[in-house]
């Protein structure tokens, strides 16, 4: 094309002809294998998945993930066809507060898996990565020894949406995970907020880890991650602390018997270990194994999974109807009026809910 310089208006200045500047991106960028990524169908992905394909396997739990449409109508299509092959795995939930040393316990046991011909998926609920985006499960190279292993899938907290959305998002990739022929998943959160309920409600065993202290470990717990908890673990129980973590078993053990029964009937058990020098590893284990065999057998373990799917299904119709009319621009409209008018005290906030409902519903 002229510069426009270059006609006859413009006096001073001129731009002599030369050697085009090539752009900056490579137009043939998209004919490099490595950037593009192939798409599957979705028998490809069942087929993929349910050989065990781990990159197939990867590239569905982005679609789980993705709050496209288009995808969310593939990836559920997936799950769908995955279901019959789903199931067959131990899903132990891991909660602790951050630094409580989860992801070099989750690294120790899950190489003690692995060695025992296991395959293991680690994927965590991470309700504060919405917030620092750099999430709190993810900030720094975690699972060293994991992360390489081929019977290893890691998946870090999918982040886009609120706490159920995440959840809903890692309960069904533990289906995609399970149909590729995962037989231990662990699903790990941090110990603080909502999230252990949401973890509690898709795992068999929940596993709390904690810190030897000084006296005051029951402190900052709060009552109800204790009473979801099948297992304490303390970790760090390993050089000069010792004592403290014996102490702080007696202590936990103690407040755990004031508790009222378990529905399962399965006595919580506290363990020390340490995730660091891998000793107490497999005792941890020990103790999952033996719940499962446990609940098996008096068939608590098929009951607590049947009202986890109940859960599952009211939880995603709760999720859709609010959303449904949360985003509803006629509701919207509505709904700050009427916040303004309860504020104003010209209606209660039971007849402002009322009113806005009864619109929803007559429509
Ligand atoms: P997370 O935040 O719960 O995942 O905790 P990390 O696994 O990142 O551990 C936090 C810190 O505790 C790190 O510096 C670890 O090296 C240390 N740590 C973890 N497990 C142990 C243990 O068993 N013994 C000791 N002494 N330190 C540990």
């Amino acid at each position: 094309m002229e510069h426009i310089e270059n006609n006859g208006e413009f006096h001073n200045l001129k731009v002599n002809k030369g050697i085009q500047e090539q752009p900056i991106v490579n137009p043939y960028i998209s004919d490099f294998k490595r950037f593009k990524r192939k798409t599957y169908s979705v028998s490809e992905y069942i087929d993929g998945i349910i050989k065990g394909n781990v990159s197939i396997l990867s590239q569905a739990v982005t679609l789980v993930e993705s709050s496209r449409p288009e995808h969310r109508a593939i990836a559920q299509e997936v799950i769908e066809k995955c279901i019959p092959y789903s199931g067959n795995s131990v899903r132990i939930g891991i909660t602790g507060v951050p630094g409580a040393g989860k992801s070099t316990s989750i690294d120790a046991f899950g190489m003690q898996l692995i060695k025992e011909k296991h395959k293991l998926a680690v994927l965590a609920i991470d309700p504060s990565s919405e917030i620092s985006k750099g999430s709190i499960l993810g900030d720094k190279t975690r699972m060293e020894r994991l992360s390489i292993e081929k019977n290893a899938f890691i998946r870090p907290s999918p982040t886009a949406g609120s706490l159920g959305g995440v959840a809903r998002k890692t309960r069904e990739t533990i289906i995609l995970c399970e149909a590729a022929g995962f037989d231990r998943i662990i699903i790990e959160t941090v110990g603080v907020g909502q999230s252990e309920t949401a973890v509690h409600s898709m795992v068999d065993f929940f596993l709390l880890i904690q810190l030897p202290g000084t006296g005051d470990e029951l402190q900052g717990i709060k009552r109800g991650i204790m009473e979801m908890a099948d297992g304490i673990a303390i970790n760090k129980a390993d050089g000069n602390n010792m004592e403290k973590a014996k102490l702080a078993q007696n202590q936990f053990q103690n407040a755990l018997h004031l508790f009222p029964p378990t529905e399962s009937g399965w006595q919580p058990l506290v363990l020390t270990y340490s995730g660091y020098y891998e000793t107490g590893v497999r005792e941890v284990l020990d103790m999952i194994d033996k719940y499962i065999v446990f609940v098996d057998s008096n068939g608590y373990f098929q009951h607590k999974r049947n009202e986890q799917l109940k859960y599952w299904m009211y939880e995603t119709i709760d999720d859709k109807l609010k959303s449904n009319f949360y985003n509803n621009p006629e509701i919207q409209k509505e709904l700050s009026k009427c916040e303004n008018e309860v504020l104003h005290s010209n209606i209660s906030p039971f007849g402002a809910a009322n009113k806005v409902l009864k619109i929803y519903f007559d429509k």
